[in-house]
């Protein structure tokens, strides 16, 4: 019965040979039928696979040479074939085996088969508990089955268990070895500094179609907020599996594959299921890349805005001391035009002129008075200050915008605070940063306190609004310069910065408590005068 030009040893070789190439099953299967059906020399032949909960079946025949998946079976349909073991027939009216009844239907073993086949044996095994397997073989003539065919095909129905379950688990290893490939590869391109974000996707998208099981006819596709990134592409598109990238909640593009040939189905469509959480995780990884060059960006403005500041403080240092070397000569301009104004008897046209000289050089001191605030570099002028009386005058112009915003003012001041050297412009000025934040952050209205303590020769400045709030991130940045949580117009985030350095330069305390919804209390405090004409008296002994 077998064919002469192979034998046995060859034919088991043959078969463990295409199971050990790991192509996807359809492919495994075309090989396999093939030399069965020239071994035996039958005219068609059926493998059952077992698939978990189903059973998948392929049928290929001789004349003409043909290969087809039928429909899946449950599987109990397997397991109950094996259950009751091989059975043949060499005519189905004179059936061996199980029960002859049901092969006058042409069924065996409740398995229609067409009345074409005269020979028909069906042949289960078993691996184990998952891999299990069957092996129908049918011919026209009757009289096929010996007990030496019959031994041979329950020697080839197990040769192909075995094959079946080797070529699954080396199909899973080879498709695991894709997918790690292709992952280790996106993440060696995403995690590139130097690239930027369109060399990274094109990567990306290079490392798909390496991955799935068809990579010849597969290529891939990447759009990011409309723009395209494919691979090359091969033939028409016949199947497509596709993920979307989502950043930050927002859908901004897909990744998807496409095969170029029409394939048999599998999981889904012709992919995989593996092939669709490997899609998932691209995207994601995608969706990652962008969010990282999002936040490198951002640190790189941040960057920018520093070397600003930077840029400003030197700006800054040059001003004061092109104001100072002004200064001098300016002095000298201005005392001599007064001077040369006192002399007597100055015709009335020279009279007019040093008038102006002393204007133009009295504007000119004002600008470089500007210039050195603007600098920071004046000196504060510390004097002994009433911390009540220097809130007192700043709140008041205050007033008339909460009643615009519906903000109740509370005002709670200790009767006789201490006295604190500080210069009182500066105070204002940070008065003025702080209550306009309360402000800002009610927009719906509520409450401001404004109250001042003493504790411990401490004098304490505490203001709390029923605002926003804020969460423990912004609360700790609120002091680095350029952080604002505010609009373009409404804030500079330089506030801060200014009223910690000002409260710092007196010795003083800046603390602040705040949770998101729950409002904001800050607290200043300023060492009491005497404390520090104290200190100072010690430090110059
Ligand atoms: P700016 O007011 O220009 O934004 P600031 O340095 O004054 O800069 O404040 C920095 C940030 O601190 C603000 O953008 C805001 O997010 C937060 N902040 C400051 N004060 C308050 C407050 N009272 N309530 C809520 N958030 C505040
Ligand atoms: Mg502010």
């Amino acid at each position: 019965m077998s064919n002469a030009s192979m034998d046995f040893d060859e034919l088991s070789y043959q078969i463990l040979l295409c199971a050990n190439r790991g192509h996807p099953n359809i492919d495994f299967l075309v090989s396999v039928s093939k030399l069965l059906l020239s071994f035996l020399n039958c005219d068609a032949l059926e493998i059952w696979l077992n698939e978990g909960n189903k059973c998948s079946r392929w049928c290929g025949t001789q004349n003409p040479m043909r290969f087809v998946r039928l429909d899946d079976v449950p599987v109990e349909t397997l397991l109950t074939v094996l259950k009751n073991g091989a059975t043949w027939t060499n005519n189905p009216t004179e059936a061996k085996g199980s029960s002859s009844k049901q092969h006058q239907q042409a069924m065996i073993q409740g398995i229609t088969i067409s009345k074409e086949y005269l020979s028909i044996g069906v042949f289960p095994s078993t691996i184990d508990e998952d891999d299990t397997s069957l092996l129908i073989i049918k011919r026209r003539n009757p009289g096929y089955f010996s007990s030496k065919s019959v031994a041979l095909c329950n020697n080839l129905s197990r040769l192909l268990a075995m094959a079946a379950t080797f070529q699954r688990v080396r199909l899973a290893q080879k498709e695991r070895v894709k997918e790690l490939t292709c992952l280790y590869e996106i993440e060696k391109s995403s995690s590139q500094l130097e690239m930027n974000l369109d060399m990274i996707i094109e990567r990306i998208a290079a490392c798909l179609p390496p991955a799935w099981q068809y990579p010849e006819i597969t290529w891939a596709k990447i759009v990011l907020d409309g723009k395209e990134y494919a691979t090359k592409k091969v033939g028409r598109e016949r199947h497509a599996m596709s993920a979307d990238i989502i950043v930050e909640g927002q859908t901004r593009g897909y990744v998807e594959v496409i095969y170029g040939e029409g394939k048999p189905d599998i999981d889904e469509g012709p992919f995989l299921k593996e092939e669709r959480s490997l899609i998932d995780v691209v995207a994601r990884e995608v969706a990652h890349v962008i969010e990282q060059k999002k936040t490198e960006a951002d640190r790189k403005i941040l960057l920018e805005q520093l070397r600003h500041a930077d840029r400003l403080a030197t700006i800054g240092q040059l001003a004061a001391g092109v104001a100072h070397e002004l200064n001098e000569p300016l002095g000298g301009i201005l005392g001599f035009a007064q001077l040369a104004k006192k002399h007597d008897a100055l015709p009335p046209a020279v009279e007019r002129d040093l008038e102006k000289i002393e204007n133009a050089t009295l504007h000119a001191r004002e600008v470089i008075r500007k210039l050195m605030l603007f600098a920071r570099q004046a000196p504060p002028r510390k004097t002994r200050v009433d911390l009540n009386k220097v809130v007192e005058d700043g709140i008041y112009f205050f007033e008339a915008r909460c009643a615009k915003t519906g903000i109740r003012l509370k005002r709670s001041f200790e009767d006789k605070l201490i006295d604190i050297v500080a210069d009182a412009a500066q105070l204002n000025q940070v008065l003025i940063n702080l209550v306009v934040n309360a402000i800002q952050a009610m927009p719906d209205g509520g409450t401001l306190t404004i109250s001042t303590s003493e504790r411990n020769n401490w004098a304490t400045l505490q203001i709390a609004d029923t605002g926003i709030g804020m969460s423990e991130d912004v609360l700790n940045r609120i002091f680095d310069p350029f952080f604002t949580t505010k609009d373009v117009g409404e804030g500079t985030g330089l506030g801060l910065p200014v009223v910690h350095g000002i409260v710092t330069a007196h010795g003083g305390k800046l603390e602040y408590k705040s949770k998101p919804g729950h409002g904001t209390q800050c607290e200043v405090r300023f060492p009491a005068a005497g404390v520090l004409e104290h200190e100072q008296k010690k430090k110059r002994k």
